[in-house]
């Protein structure tokens, strides 16, 4: 356990020794009063990496030279842009970089990765989520079954936080997997609830789901770039997530896929075709019969969007820097120096959902407000403060890495603790 102090010289003292301290200056902060607001939102939109502008003006610059040539001419030959991510991904997922592939956006990915692993088949067709998931993911699943013809209230089988508390217990999800049996088909969680920022052992839950013969996929929207993950190692079927959040890629920023190399590997495997997926010696002969490329690039259907993929080289570069296992030990310092200072504050009521264990969150704090809630947000935000509010009454407050420094926590605390 650190000893922390609530004091200024001590935030300083850690800022100073802190050896992703220089990140920051990568990146462009939205001001307040001519000065740099405190950003604790990279969980919902991360900051613009200064680097984009000129990688875009580089790729801008290539389209007019080069025009339809720039697919083989440009110094990131367009043909194959998708390859440039598949190593840089591979390592902050933990997976091989035939099992990853940056394409889309997360919810049209979720969709076309189940249309190969939701295939029900007689009794098998349930599919078990947490309660309260991402609204995007909830309707993808709600018409995926409708899709096949079932009704989701009996095809969805949904696990809650017990009676009083925030975050779901693991056993609950193993047990539910167990119960279901047979008649599940699919186990879909998101890494990391959003709400709560309740890291789920994906290993523990996948291993339930091959027990009972159906497969597990994990929407990484908030664990990608944020803790470090073993795709692979721990046997998951198929993930898939967006670039936006801690990963600093923009805006509807280029999202991304993990398919094991066991289905990847195989052409049997069903997959939505398109030419971007087919064999890339034989995708310009424009022949009839679909032939997958070997292992996650099969999935892809169109010719990479380049300009939204620009930001994405951008970011990964950072990341590729900085090092997932590093940003990770000052994720888990930095977010509890921010718990460790909340819990000192006694002007306020509010009640802390996120796991008080690292190995069970990443660089996210929940707190749930009694009363004033809004008023505290709204205040916060006064002060070039800027968090996150979720309806009806949660403030998430995320404390990134790469760009968030001791002082930023402090800071929080200060204005919090004058209320
Ligand atoms: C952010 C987020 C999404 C957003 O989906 P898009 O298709 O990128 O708009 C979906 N699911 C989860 C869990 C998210 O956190």
């Amino acid at each position: 356990m650190p000893s922390f102090e609530a004091s200024l010289e001590f935030a300083q003292s850690q800022d100073q020794t802190d050896i992703l301290f220089p990140f920051r200056e990568r990146f462009h902060f939205p001001q307040h009063n001519g000065m740099d607001v405190h950003y604790f939102c990279g969980n919902s939109l991360g900051l613009q990496p200064k680097s984009v502008s000129y990688l875009m003006e580089k790729e801008l610059q290539d389209w007019a030279a080069y025009g339809v040539e720039g697919h083989f001419n440009a110094a990131l030959p367009w043909f194959k842009y998708h390859h440039f991510f598949s190593e840089r991904l591979a390592k902050i997922v933990g997976a091989d970089k035939d099992e990853v592939v940056a394409m889309n956006t997360l919810t049209v990915n979720l969709h076309v990765l189940m249309q190969s692993f939701y295939q029900p088949k007689g009794g098998r067709y349930k599919i078990l989520m947490e309660a309260g998931a991402f609204p995007s993911d909830q309707y993808a699943m709600e018409t995926q079954v409708r899709m096949h013809g079932f009704d989701p209230y009996d095809a969805i089988i949904e696990i809650s936080p017990r009676e009083g508390e925030y975050i779901i217990e693991e056993d609950d999800i193993i047990e539910a997997i167990m119960k279901a049996g047979t008649s599940l088909a699919l186990v879909v969680i998101g890494g990391v609830n959003y709400y709560t920022g309740q890291f789920f052992d994906l290993q523990r839950i996948t291993a339930a789901a091959h027990y009972v013969g159906a497969y597990a996929g994990f929407d990484l929207a908030h664990a990608i770039g944020n803790i470090p993950l073993k795709l692979h190692d721990w046997d998951i079927d198929f993930a898939c997530w967006c670039s936006y959040k801690y990963l600093n890629s923009g805006p509807g920023g280029v999202g991304g896929i993990y398919v094991h190399e066991r289905f990847g590997n195989d052409p049997q495997f069903f997959r939505l075709g398109g030419w971007w997926g087919n064999d890339e010696n034989t995708r310009f002969k424009m022949q009839k019969g679909f032939i997958p490329q070997k292992g996650a690039a099969s999935w892809q259907m169109s010719n990479a969007p380049v300009f939204n993929m620009v930001a994405h080289n951008a970011a990964l570069d950072i990341f590729e820097k900085a090092g997932m296992k590093e940003l990770k030990a000052k994720s888990d310092n930095l977010t509890g120096y921010l718990e460790f200072l909340l819990n000192q504050i006694t002007n306020l009521s509010f009640e802390i959902i996120t796991p008080a264990d690292p190995a069970r969150r990443g660089a996210q704090i929940s707190m749930l407000f009694a009363e004033r809630g809004r008023e505290v947000f709204d205040h916060l935000a006064n002060s070039g403060i800027i968090a996150d509010w979720r309806e009806p009454n949660v403030i998430r407050v995320a404390p990134v890495p790469l760009y968030n420094t001791y002082q930023d926590v402090y800071r929080l605390y200060e204005v919090l603790s004058f209320m």
